[in-house]
């Protein structure tokens, strides 16, 4: 497709410059030919009329011609009178400029092929990775609602296959087809979050949102899932005011706070702060938790990327966008999202926000 896509655009690009070069090409012929007849017309009518007046050089001319001339006498015996710039001449130059044209012509074709086929292949890149990378997001996606759905779909099987289904079966069911809805619902909205804040001014009505506001409301959320796991949340807040959407800051504190929580041990903390520096408001989420190998550090930002687990023992749930909406959430406001990560130690999510210009 980018191919033939790419020989269209050169197609286009081609037609377009051999539009240009053949108008110019005309035009400059008509000119040249124009000027060239123009003059031998004039030298035609000046040396005859100085041969009408008898004028001494131009007398001269005419012996000087008529000696020369080896043409055949015309019906009355006169050798016919051929002056310095004739037709052929004319003719002749005519000719000259035409190929001189073709030529150019030949080589404008050529290079413009050339140059249309590069800069085809240059305009369509960026298409091409776009068209790319949302046929790797939707096969994907489509993966990701595969499995619970399949799980479904064989546990509903299994259930209608047995005979005298107790209302113990049923509840199990019930509540394992649950589990898996809500799976599906998490996964739903995470890839219209997603699709949310890739759209090009996803949330353009930005105004002055409290820094601390955003930290608190998103701590209470996730206060709960914290004395689950007996994880302590502390905090060292300065205030400081961001331009921003309120609901998309929320948004991203959740993000890295529940991942936070997820990935810490039993009864240990979480420190989170958030300092002005410069005109720039710092937040920073630091854990106790199992920590990021060095190697996956650079791809947790990608979607669907999650990085293994298996040897911490952790389980999660996530689907691997999370992250990634974080990271889109950041350069919305124009910030900077980095991480900081010993394995086994702990992690350290830092975001970086511009400042609103009353901070
Ligand atoms: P998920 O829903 O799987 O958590 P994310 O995009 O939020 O997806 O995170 C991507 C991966 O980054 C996770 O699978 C996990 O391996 C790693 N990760 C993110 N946050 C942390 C953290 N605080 N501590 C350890 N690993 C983390």
């Amino acid at each position: 497709m980018f191919q033939s896509a790419r020989l269209k655009l050169t197609a286009w690009y081609l037609l377009i410059a051999m539009i240009i070069s053949l108008s110019f090409s005309t035009v400059i012929y008509r000119a040249i030919t124009n000027e060239v007849t123009r003059f031998e017309k004039m030298h035609r009518e000046r040396i005859e009329r100085g041969i009408e007046s008898g004028e001494p050089g131009f007398k001269m001319i005419l012996r000087m011609q008529q000696d020369t001339l080896t043409d055949a006498p015309d019906s009355i015996g006169a050798r016919p009178f051929r002056i310095p710039v004739s037709p052929e001449l004319i003719k002749e130059t005519q000719e000259r400029i035409l190929y001189i044209l073709i030529l150019i012509n030949g080589i404008v074709f050529i290079a413009s092929g050339g140059i249309g086929y590069f800069l085809a292949g240059r305009t369509l890149q960026p298409i091409k990775e776009m068209v790319d990378e949302q046929n790797r997001f939707i096969t994907d996606a489509s993966h990701e609602l595969k499995t619970p759905l399949t799980s479904l779909k064989t546990a509903f099987e299994v259930y209608l296959r047995g005979k005298d289904k107790s209302v113990k079966e049923s509840s199990i069911l019930v509540e394992e087809s649950l589990a898996e809805v809500n799976k599906l619902q998490t996964l739903s909205e995470s890839l219209l979050q997603l699709a949310q804040y890739e759209k090009p001014n996803g949330h353009s009505h930005f105004k002055a949102v409290h820094v601390t506001q955003v930290i608190e409301e998103a701590v209470h959320k996730l206060q709960k899932i914290a004395a689950q796991k007996d994880v302590t949340i502390f905090k060292t807040l300065e205030d400081a005011e961001v331009n921003g959407h309120k609901e998309s800051l929320v948004n991203l504190m959740v993000i890295l706070l529940d991942n936070a929580i997820k990935y810490s041990k039993n009864g240990t903390a979480i420190q989170i702060t958030s300092e002005k520096k410069d005109n720039s408001v710092v937040v920073s989420v630091t854990d106790e938790g199992i920590g990021i190998k060095e190697s996956d550090q650079k791809h947790i930002f990608d979607r669907f990327y999650r990085a293994d687990t298996s040897r911490s023992k952790v389980q999660t749930n996530g689907y691997g966008l999370g992250l990634s909406i974080a990271k889109k959430i950041v350069e919305l406001h124009k910030g900077s999202l980095q991480v900081k990560s010993v394995e086994g130690e702990g992690s350290t999510f830092k975001v970086v926000l511009p400042g609103s210009s009353t901070t």
